[in-house]
């Protein structure tokens, strides 16, 4: 049965670690998934790699992407803008392959709208005070930001409601963190919703039988 990938948005607050657990995912099943690298306007943190972890641009170049419809979705992040390019999420998922977006809310919830079949998940800590532990050891942002990122957290809390799965991201558990993102969405491929060339296909070869 020959399947398309599933369109899985990952999204979590700011230190959530969905990161690590995203490049997990991918070592440890390198066949089955790929990760959509996304057009930003921030500018690079030092360990990152330009290409790997982001596609850097102006916002000039932002705003050409936007316009030519380059985008499956963009929002706007604590000053940067942050979109998904469609043409390599449309080329993998055509070929079986399940593509992971790591985006934040409102894109997540342009997806669901756009994009039905979608599956989304929430990775979250156990709770709040280790979310501004993380955010803060992570050693990544000036105090300015972390406050700004920990109150936009604040106001997202309320939309993990729109999600379709919660998973928790425990201190030390990150490989159960990972086998259970697996399991829901290999699961998802055999939704009936997912299946509708399966169902004709088995209908059509059940037709002679009807007189
Ligand atoms: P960071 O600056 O920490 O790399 O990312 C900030 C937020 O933007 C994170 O929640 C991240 O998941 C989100 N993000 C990254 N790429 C995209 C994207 O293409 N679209 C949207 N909507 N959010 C993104």
């Amino acid at each position: 049965m020959k399947k398309q990938g599933i369109l899985t948005v990952i999204s979590g607050f700011s230190g959530a670690g969905k990161g690590t657990v995203v490049r997990r995912l991918m070592e440890k099943y390198p066949e089955d998934y790929c990760l959509s690298v996304s057009a930003t306007t921030r500018a690079p943190r030092e360990n990152e790699i330009p290409g790997v972890h982001y596609l850097y641009v102006t916002k000039e170049e932002f705003e050409q992407m936007i316009e030519e419809h380059q985008l499956l979705e963009y929002a706007q992040y604590v000053d940067n803008y942050y979109g998904t390019p469609k043409k390599f999420v449309v080329e993998h998922l055509n070929k079986g392959i399940h593509v992971i977006l790591e985006i934040e809310m409102q894109g997540a919830l342009k997806i669901k709208k756009r994009y039905p079949e979608a599956l989304l998940i929430f990775l979250t800590p156990p709770d709040a005070k280790t979310l501004e532990e993380r955010l803060r050891n992570r050693g990544t942002e000036d105090e300015a930001t972390i406050v700004k990122r920990l109150k936009r957290a604040g106001e997202e809390a309320v939309y993990m409601n729109d999600y379709d799965y919660i998973v928790l991201n425990e201190e030390g558990r990150i490989d159960e963190c990972v086998d259970q993102l697996h399991r829901i969405i290999c699961d998802q491929q055999y939704r009936v919703e997912n299946s509708s060339e399966f169902i004709q296909g088995m209908a059509d070869g059940l037709k002679v039988f009807i007189s």
